[in-house]
């Protein structure tokens, strides 16, 4: 499997997700498994695109500062979603709102590693976040099409592996 596939396939599920969870579903529905397909196969051929960075940033102006992790409204910082340690950049893109205790418990730590260890699934936002800084990251490195297990996407300060593909939990057990 190339990356691409890797990343079209992780983000229709991420949509499916999403979509039942701003719909209050317990269950995923065929609109949402219709969400799915016609995005995997988008991206996969390049028919689609993922939504602009900016169009998350507007998200946050109406939300507040409030903590991309679990969500508090207090001490809140600004947090490298890809940590400065492991070659994250300091633009808006790669700068999250997030309180101090999330802060300092990530650390230098992966954002998808940090939430496994914990045993939790990662914020909706967030995972689509880490997912389209990724795809400007290996697009910039030129290894989009390059297998999942290559030293090219192995090059990348993402925790590949630890990406959620297809076995997303059901709405009830996920927030935004
Ligand atoms: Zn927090």
């Amino acid at each position: 499997m190339t990356l691409r596939e890797l990343v079209a396939l992780a983000y229709g599920n991420l949509a499916m997700a999403h979509y039942a969870v701003t719909h209050g579903d317990k269950q995923y529905s065929k609109t949402a498994y219709m969400i799915r397909a016609k995005l995997t196969r988008g991206l996969r051929y390049g028919s689609m695109a993922m939504g602009s960075v900016l169009a998350d940033e507007k998200l946050k102006f109406h939300n507040g500062a409030q903590c991309s992790y679990c969500g508090c409204t207090e001490q809140i910082v600004l947090d490298h979603l890809i940590p400065g340690a492991a070659g994250g950049r300091d633009t808006g893109d790669n700068l999250l709102p997030a309180c101090k205790r999330c802060n300092s418990s990530k650390g230098s730590k992966d954002f998808l590693r940090w939430y496994q260890a914990r045993g939790e699934f990662p914020p909706l936002m967030v995972l689509r976040r880490y997912l389209k800084v990724l795809v400007i990251t290996a697009e910039t490195a030129g290894v989009m099409d390059y297998p999942v297990d290559s030293d090219g996407v192995r090059e990348v300060p993402f925790a590949i592996e630890a990406i959620p593909v297809t076995c997303f939990p059901l709405p009830d057990l996920l927030r935004l």
